[in-house]
C-alpha cells in the first residue's frame, strides 16, 4: 500500500477502539489525492481500512470501512444506506411518516444526515470527504426510498470548516415549503427549506408521546418552537400555554393547533426565563410542564454557564408544579453529559423545596442511534419527574 495515507499509532488506536475520526495532528502522511476516499495504514504499514478525506478540516479522516479494498462506488453506498433504512422499517410503520433515516456516525455513514418527511428527503453533507460522493449517495437514496424530492440543508456552519460552500439546494425533484407530519395521532407542519435543523425536531418524537400520556389539567410547553409538544399535551390537558421568544415560531404553532382542531392551546411570546420568574411571583400552578430549551452549551467553555441556566429553569419549573404534577425536561447540549444533567436536576430539586421523583430517564429515539464508542453520536437526554404530594 505505497499510496495509502499513514496515521500515527495514536490515531490507529483510536480507530481500532471504535472511533472513526482522525484529527490533523495524527496524520503522518496525508492521502495523495483530493477530497474523497483514501486507504489508510498505521506507521508500520498495517492496513486500517478506508476513510473519507477532508483536506482542510481539523478532522482529516473519517473511517467508513475496515476493508482496505472497499470501493466506495454506487453499490457500496447503496448497501450501507440500505442497512440504515432497514433499521427504521418498523418505526415508519408505527404511527409516523417522518423520521431520521441516517444519523451520521451512528449509522456508519460519517457526516451524513438524512431525514424523511413523508414522501420527501432532507439531507446534510457535512464533510468534504463525503461531499465528493454526493452523486452516488443521492442516487442511491432516490432509488431506495422512491422520494419525490431531495433537498440539501447544507446551510450549516460546520461546512465552512470543511472548506465547503453553505447553501440550501434542491438535489432532485421538488420539495414543498411545508410537509404535514403525522406523529402518533398528532399532525404538524415541518418546514424543510427554512425550519430549524432539517425542518422539525424529530429527535423529540418519543419524548412528546411520553409527555402527552402524562399530561393533564393546566399545561405549559416552554421553548415550544412550532408547538409540537403542546399538541401532544393538548390531547389530555384542559389548557396548554405554548411559550417561545420567536413570534414566527409561534405563528406556526398556532397554525398547527388549528390543523389539529385544538382550541385549548394559547401561544405566549415571551422569554422563558422571564416568564417562569413572573409566574412564580404570581403563585401560578401547572399540572404538566415541558422544558425543551435550545443547547445552552455550544462548546466546552460554556458548560458551567449552561448548567446554571438549566438549573434555574428547572428549579423554577419544579416550584410551579402542582402536587402530583409532571415535568418533562430535556437538554440537547452534547457538552452536558447524562451525569451532568441528572446532577443538575438533583440540585434544582433541592433548591425547589419540593420532593421530586424521577419517573423516567430518556435518551435519543431509535432512529438517532448512539454508538457506545462514539460519544458525539449522543447529545439528547431527558427526564420525567413527578412532584410529590407531601
Ligand atoms: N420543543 C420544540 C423544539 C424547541 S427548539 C420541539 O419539540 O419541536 C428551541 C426553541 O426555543 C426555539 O423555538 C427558540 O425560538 C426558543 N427559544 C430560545 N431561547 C428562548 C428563550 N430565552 N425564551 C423562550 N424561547 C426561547
Amino acid at each position: 500500500m505505497s499510496d495509502a495515507a499513514v496515521i500515527s499509532a495514536r490515531g490507529a488506536r483510536r480507530w481500532l477502539g471504535g472511533h472513526p475520526w482522525i484529527f490533523k495532528s495524527d496524520v503522518v502522511r496525508p492521502p495523495a489525492g483530493p477530497a474523497g476516499g483514501a486507504p489508510v495504514t498505521d506507521p508500520s504499514g498495517r492496513p486500517l481500512g478506508v476513510a473519507l478525506w477532508s483536506p482542510t478540516s481539523e478532522i482529516s479522516l473519517r473511517f467508513v470501512s475496515r476493508q482496505m479494498d472497499a470501493a466506495l462506488d454506487q453499490a457500496w453506498w447503496r448497501e450501507r444506506l440500505a442497512a440504515a433504512l432497514a433499521r427504521r422499517a418498523e418505526l415508519l410503520d408505527a404511527g409516523t411518516n417522518a423520521c431520521r433515516l441516517v444519523h451520521g456516525e451512528g449509522d456508519g455513514l460519517p457526516s451524513l444526515v438524512v431525514d424523511r418527511y413523508d414522501r420527501w428527503l432532507v439531507v446534510q453533507l457535512l464533510s468534504a470527504g463525503l461531499e465528493a460522493f454526493r452523486a452516488p449517495v443521492i442516487t442511491a437514496l432516490g432509488e431506495l426510498t422512491g422520494a419525490e424530492g431531495i433537498l440539501a440543508r447544507n446551510d450549516v456552519s460546520v461546512r465552512a470548516r470543511e472548506g465547503l460552500p453553505r447553501a440550501v439546494e434542491l438535489l432532485s425533484g421538488a420539495v414543498p415549503e411545508t410537509v404535514e407530519v403525522r406523529e402518533h395521532g398528532v399532525r404538524y407542519l415541518a418546514a424543510p427549506h427554512t425550519g430549524q435543523k432539517t425542518g422539525a425536531f424529530l429527535d423529540q418524537r418519543e419524548a412528546r408521546l411520553l409527555a402527552g400520556t402524562v399530561s393533564r389539567g393546566r399545561a405549559l410547553d416552554l421553548f415550544s418552537y412550532h408547538g409540537s409538544f403542546a399538541l401532544h399535551l393538548a390531547t389530555r390537558a384542559d389548557h396548554v400555554r405554548a411559550v417561545d421568544s420567536s413570534a414566527a415560531a409561534l405563528a406556526r404553532a398556532a397554525e398547527n393547533a388549528a390543523l389539529n382542531g385544538r382550541t385549548n392551546i394559547e401561544c405566549v411570546e415571551a422569554d422563558a426565563f422571564d416568564f417562569l420568574r413572573d409566574e412564580e411571583r404570581a403563585g401560578a400552578r401547572y399540572e404538566t410542564i415541558v422544558l425543551d430549551p435550545p443547547a445552552f452549551a455550544k462548546n466546552r467553555a460554556s458548560i458551567s454557564g449552561a448548567l446554571r441556566g438549566y438549573r434555574e429553569i428547572n428549579r423554577r419549573a419544579m416550584r410551579l408544579l402542582a402536587p402530583g404534577g409532571f415535568l418533562y425536561t430535556a437538554s440537547c447540549s452534547y457538552h452536558v453529559g447524562k451525569d451532568d444533567f441528572l446532577g443538575m436536576l438533583g440540585l434544582a430539586a433541592g433548591e425547589s423545596g419540593r420532593r421530586m421523583i424521577l419517573r423516567a430517564v430518556t435518551g435519543q429515539p431509535t432512529d438517532h442511534p448512539e454508538v457506545l464508542t462514539i460519544p458525539e453520536t449522543g447529545y439528547l437526554k431527558g427526564a420525567l419527574v413527578e412532584a410529590g404530594t407531601d
